[in-house]
């Protein structure tokens, strides 16, 4: 659809974020004509967790041309898994393309969202002292921004520099120094990947070891890029590649059920991985986890065995009894003296939007309706919360397929919701609460049965124990975002 169609409304926006979802909600709006809107964004620069994370050795496990709008395919990738500050360079370059940039006010954390009753609209508090009033927000904040810093004894006491990987000190000196790194999740093992040739001693602790799964990384040559940018339809083919395609619904459609024989056929490929890669048997057994591949976040990479087997790098296992100011001290006496200690330990993923205070209908506090877990039907909206919608929300299938591809569906999604509401035929839409109650014991049922909750700890489960993702296949969340069922939403107004 290209501009305003008549007898329209124009509706306000406000989206909160500029990283991925929250620039694509703003090129779409653009797209359509729509240009009453501002994207609050609290950093001073775009891109959400590209911006965020600096680490030596990130890149993004999609391949690149899967990890790329639809609308703004890229000829000038530089690999078939692109690195972070490339990617961070993309979107930049897409925004700026796409016009997004002077509706992006920086610096601008939304610290309140209430919705006004009386005046049916949205009144959001900006930390700067500014307010902003909309007709529809768009929650586009992220999922694994609020770094999760363990609570390990003595580690203000540590003498060099300790730093969470999402929080990377320039400063600290890697070349040729004693390193640690504690974590093991995608970002700990592309941590080590890129350090295993750099330090002098590089120390993995490890508390529970990761499944493998092998991928094959290689270059775009200049001729290809040029042939992609000659031909866009070439590109279009890496992103239709039938074997990618395999490999992403064996994992989708394998992890709604644990017994699956998808799953088995992954854990079999990592176990082999495991089995071949690494030739020295008690570095191997260090290295094999005792879980199901898969429950936690599959780690795909094809240079880890090798890295952890250069001279220099070493696996701890064993479980750590607090920091020192040289190093880090193991339940068994063990001391492993470092300059550096990267604390690669994840994220608190059940923020969402928050730290900001969002009130919805009669004063109804989010953190109330999320007091047990958050949760929103079919992830994007609440009922209590009109006109309120989530990109990549709680319930997403975050971690399970490309992050893009989700965004775009979730936008198609609300723009079918809000076609009453933009045509002047209603003032407000959100889901009815029984419909949302019914969809939420769906989910929980079924994300009972998936591979994540098969008896590991990882940051999909929420505080109760239960996955918190998206429990069901590609397919099904196609489906569903391809069309909303109308009956399901109350329209008022
Ligand atoms: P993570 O997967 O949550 O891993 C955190 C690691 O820190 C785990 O190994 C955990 O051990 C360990 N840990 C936490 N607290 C600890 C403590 N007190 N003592 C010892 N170890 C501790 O975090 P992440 O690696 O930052 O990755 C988060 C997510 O970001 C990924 O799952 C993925 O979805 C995304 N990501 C994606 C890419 C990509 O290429 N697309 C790259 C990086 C990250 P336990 O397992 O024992 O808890």
């Amino acid at each position: 659809m290209s501009g305003q169609q008549e007898g329209q409304h124009r509706l306000r926006y406000a989206i909160i974020g500029a990283g991925m979802s929250g620039v694509m909600a703003a090129i779409k709006l653009l797209e359509r004509g729509d240009t009453d809107f501002a994207v609050f964004e609290k950093g001073a620069e775009l891109g959400g967790t590209w911006r965020d994370n600096r680490y030596p050795g990130l890149t993004c496990d999609t391949p690149s041309h899967a990890y790329s709008y639809s609308f703004a395919l890229n000829p000038d990738w530089s690999a078939y898994y692109a690195t972070g500050p490339e990617i961070h360079a993309y979107f930049k370059g897409v925004a700026e393309r796409f016009g997004v940039m002077p509706h992006i006010r920086f610096n601008a954390e939304v610290t309140a969202c209430r919705w006004d009753d009386a005046a049916g609209r949205w009144h959001l508090e900006i930390a700067d002292g500014s307010t902003f009033d909309a007709d529809v927000v768009i929650a586009a904040s992220g999922v694994l921004h609020h770094p999760k810093v363990p609570d390990l004894p003595g580690l203000e006491s540590f003498a060099g520099k300790a730093f969470h990987s999402a929080r990377w000190d320039d400063s600290a000196v890697l070349d040729g120094t004693r390193v640690g790194v504690i974590g093991c999740g995608s970002t700990g093992i592309q941590i080590v990947n890129a350090l295993s040739s750099r330090a002098a001693r590089l120390v993995h602790f490890q508390r529970s070891p990761q499944w493998i799964m092998p991928v094959v990384q290689f270059e775009y040559t200049p001729e290809q890029r040029a042939a992609f940018a000659a031909d866009p339809s070439l590109i279009e083919a890496i992103r239709n590649d039938p074997q990618y395609w395999e490999a992403v619904y064996r994992f989708t459609e394998g992890v709604t059920d644990f017994t699956s024989p998808q799953i088995r056929e992954i854990e079999e490929i990592c176990r082999q991985n495991l089995e071949q890669s690494v030739r020295d048997p008690e570095l191997r057994e260090k290295l094999r986890p005792d879980y199901h591949a898969a429950c936690k976040r599959l780690i795909y990479s094809w240079e880890y065995y090798d890295c952890v087997q250069k001279p220099g790098v070493f696996v701890e296992v064993g479980a750590i009894e607090r920091i020192e100011p040289e190093g880090v001290r193991m339940k068994d006496g063990t001391l492993h003296e470092l300059d550096v200690l990267v604390l690669a330990t994840g994220f608190k993923a059940d923020s969402f939007i928050r730290p900001a205070v969002v009130t919805g209908r009669g004063g109804q506090a989010l953190d109330d309706f999320w007091s047990v877990r958050p949760t929103a039907h079919y992830a994007i909206a609440m009922p209590g919360f009109p006109n309120f919608f989530m990109l990549n929300g709680p319930g997403a299938p975050v971690g399970n397929f490309p992050l893009i591809d989700i965004a775009e569906r979730q936008w198609e999604y609300i723009t079918q919701l809000l076609e009453p509401v933009a045509e002047g035929r209603a003032a407000t839409v959100e889901p009815k609460r029984e419909a949302y109650e019914a969809y939420e014991a769906r989910r929980i049922a079924a994300a009972r049965r998936t591979i994540f909750g098969s008896g590991c700890t990882s940051w999909y489960l929420d505080k109760t124990g239960v996955p918190a993702t998206w429990p069901w296949g590609y397919h099904d969340f196609a489906r569903a975002m391809a069309a909303p069922v109308a009956e399901e939403f109350s329209f008022a107004g």
